[in-house]
């Protein structure tokens, strides 16, 4: 009993001298209890929710060294360097090392001074480095994405398979792996390729409450984001496109108009790739534009915004790229521009599939995140059943249909307007056509058809071209109605929609006012403001300190904490050190710099309103 207090207290002292949090994030203490008890440990949590300090904080506290294996280059200098910033001692072996710094890190794994090593998985296969592990003392083994040996993953790297030889080798030594896959499929394989002795096994919420969810029409999508950054001046984000062309546009556009954006995408040389990656980490570039290429190999905390100007393919990779926003916990904004006209497109590769089974999963997942995309319920909601959560509220607060104003009406007569015109041109034609014959439209088509003769022409003609955009829209999200083939796909009923056609069935639809712009930045950063002025200098200084060190900014301080800084004015060294992310070794390092700027502002502001 003593004892399990005494831990629990030394716990939450180094948590909170080294790593400077106040508490633990869900799971983590009893992931981090598992470890040191010597059990596995496999834990599926989301990307942001903290699988780092899982692993660091029981290495710090264990004899010996943590091997921690990481399937990305560049990802592991930026740990090692967060980690070395929090004073642990940290290294990693990796081939961007030279002869000489290889054997340095060799040297001082042997003197036993290193409490975390990061490595790629393709040293296990190294014998020279299994010799060495097997003289040194050992921790913990910690597997960070270890969805990567799957073969049912999407980041399948067969240099995984060879970790399963680790429990076999070091029988006395804790193995723990992590993963945001979300799957149970993949969730089983990992357990077994790996060999993990009856792990205990913790799986998180998927829920990121700081994250604001919303999807708006999309139509003229540069200018669209153009608007939306005027919102966002400064701050760090990704602008998701699906072909490398369009990437490239996007960037330029976004150059032309004096925003600092630049493209990534897998046909660029990849020194340009590692460049532009670079910069935007270390927030000399605001606006990424990138493919799905970006982003396993990053781990910046401030990204404060996500935009999808294409539609996914399916809800995994959507909910793995918005995840990629707000990782420090401060409010973040995803944003998905959805337009009709982005379908054809997915469909046509779909239809290239070979395989009938891949192509019929493929067309299901598409078809989730059109109705996610369309479906008027809460995004949150949506998302996380997705994954087979159920989300408790009735409102999230932080998504576009729960902060819009939102209205329940009985659209069952338009709606029989919509079916019957599609019934009576024999479910044969698309949604533009359609919509003329509703409107009552003297187009060509419509004469060359002989459509205007037909009982519904013009039976809707007293509404707009949006109204019609919107029952349509209600109807195909519902499933009254569905669209089929990809090139020109055409609308047909469903039985659903025949039911509702005779009146069986009464349709209702949710009519939202769009949240005003003003309204929705006030919700999303309720509780949350702060001294924006001061802000830019804080961060202008972190910048400096982060060149001077060579790190990316966010290891020095998160977003998160300069934001504290902005609303509690730290005046000296012992407030300071209650700002979230502040252990004693950055109040060391930083704490006086940052107290300076802090105090010369108070000052300046205290003569200002005199
Ligand atoms: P993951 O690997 O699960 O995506 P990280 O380990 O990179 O997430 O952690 C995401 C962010 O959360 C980091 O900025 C980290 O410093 C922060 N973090 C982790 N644990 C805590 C905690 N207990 N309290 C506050 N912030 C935390
Ligand atoms: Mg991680
Ligand atoms: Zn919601």
């Amino acid at each position: 009993m003593s004892t399990s207090q005494s831990s629990n207290t030394s716990l939450h002292h180094t948590l909170r001298t080294i790593f400077g949090f106040e508490s633990f994030r869900p799971n983590q203490a009893e992931i981090v209890a598992n470890i040191l008890a010597k059990r596995d440990v496999f834990g599926v949590m989301p990307t942001g929710g903290g699988k780092s300090l899982c692993y660091q904080l029981p290495a710090l506290l264990m004899e010996g060294t943590a091997v921690v294996i990481s399937p990305l280059i560049s990802l592991m200098k930026d740990q090692v360097d967060a980690a070395q910033e929090n004073g642990i001692s940290a290294e990693f072996l990796n081939s961007s090392l030279g002869t000489r710094e290889m054997s340095e890190v060799f040297r001082k794994l042997r003197s036993g001074t290193v409490k975390l090593l990061y490595i790629a998985p393709e040293r296990f296969a190294m014998s020279q480095f299994m010799e060495l592990l097997q003289e040194m003392s050992i921790s913990l083994f910690a597997i960070d994405e270890a969805h990567c040996i799957s073969e049912w993953g999407h980041d399948f790297r067969p240099d995984y398979l060879a970790l399963s030889s680790i429990p076999k080798q070091f029988p006395e030594v804790p193995v723990a792996a992590f993963t945001a896959t979300a799957t149970e499929k993949v969730q089983q394989d990992i357990i077994r390729k790996i060999g993990l002795r009856s792990p205990f096994t913790v799986r998180a919420s998927f829920n990121r409450p700081n994250l604001f969810y919303q999807v708006a029409a999309k139509s003229d999508v540069h200018q669209q984001i153009l608007d939306f950054l005027k919102d966002h001046k400064d701050e760090s984000g990704i602008v998701y496109r699906t072909t490398r062309d369009a990437v490239e546009s996007t960037a330029d556009f976004l150059s032309s108009q004096g925003i600092k954006a630049l493209p990534y995408h897998a046909g660029l040389p990849s020194e340009e790739r590692e460049k532009n990656q670079e910069a935007f980490n270390r927030d000399e570039v605001s606006v990424i534009v990138a493919t799905i290429a970006f982003g396993m190999g990053i781990d910046k905390s401030n990204v404060r915004f996500v935009v999808h100007a294409d539609l996914p393919r399916h809800i995994e990779g959507y909910y793995q790229e918005t995840g990629r926003a707000g990782r420090d916990g401060e409010p973040a904004h995803c944003l998905l521009y959805f337009g009709r006209g982005d379908i054809p497109k997915i469909t046509y590769f779909i239809n290239q599939m070979s395989d009938d089974a891949e192509r019929t999963i493929a067309q299901e997942k598409l078809n989730q995140t059109i109705r996610f995309a369309s479906y008027n319920a809460c995004r949150r909601k949506q998302l996380l059943s997705f994954f087979g959560e159920t989300y408790p509220l009735d409102n999230c607060r932080t998504c576009d249909i729960c902060t819009g104003s939102v209205e329940k009406i009985d659209i069952s007569t338009d709606s029989q307007i919509v079916m019957s015109a599609m019934a009576r041109t024999n479910e044969r034609f698309g949604i533009t056509h359609i919509m003329d014959v509703v409107m009552g439209a003297n187009t060509q088509r419509v004469r060359d058809l002989g459509h205007s003769s037909i009982k519904t022409f013009g039976a809707g003609k007293d509404k707009d071209k949006r109204h019609w955009q919107f029952i349509i829209g209600e109807l195909l999200a519902q499933e009254f109605i569905r669209q089929d083939g990809d090139r020109y796909p055409v609308l047909k009923m469903t039985a659903r929609g025949s039911d509702a056609l005779r009146g069986k069935e009464p349709v209702f639809g949710i009519k939202r006012e769009e949240p005003k712009a003003s309204g929705r930045r006030r919700k999303i950063s309720e509780g949350a403001a702060f001294d924006e002025q001061l802000f830019e200098k804080l961060r202008a200084v972190r910048k400096r300190l982060a060149d001077e060190h060579h790190v990316p900014p966010y290891v020095i301080f998160s977003d998160k904490t300069l934001h504290e800084m902005c609303r509690h004015y730290p005046m000296s060294p012992a407030d300071m050190r209650q700002v979230h992310g502040v252990g004693d070794v950055k109040l060391e390092k930083y704490g006086a710099v940052f107290l300076g700027e802090l105090r010369a502002y108070r000052e300046n502001e205290g003569r200002s309103n005199k």
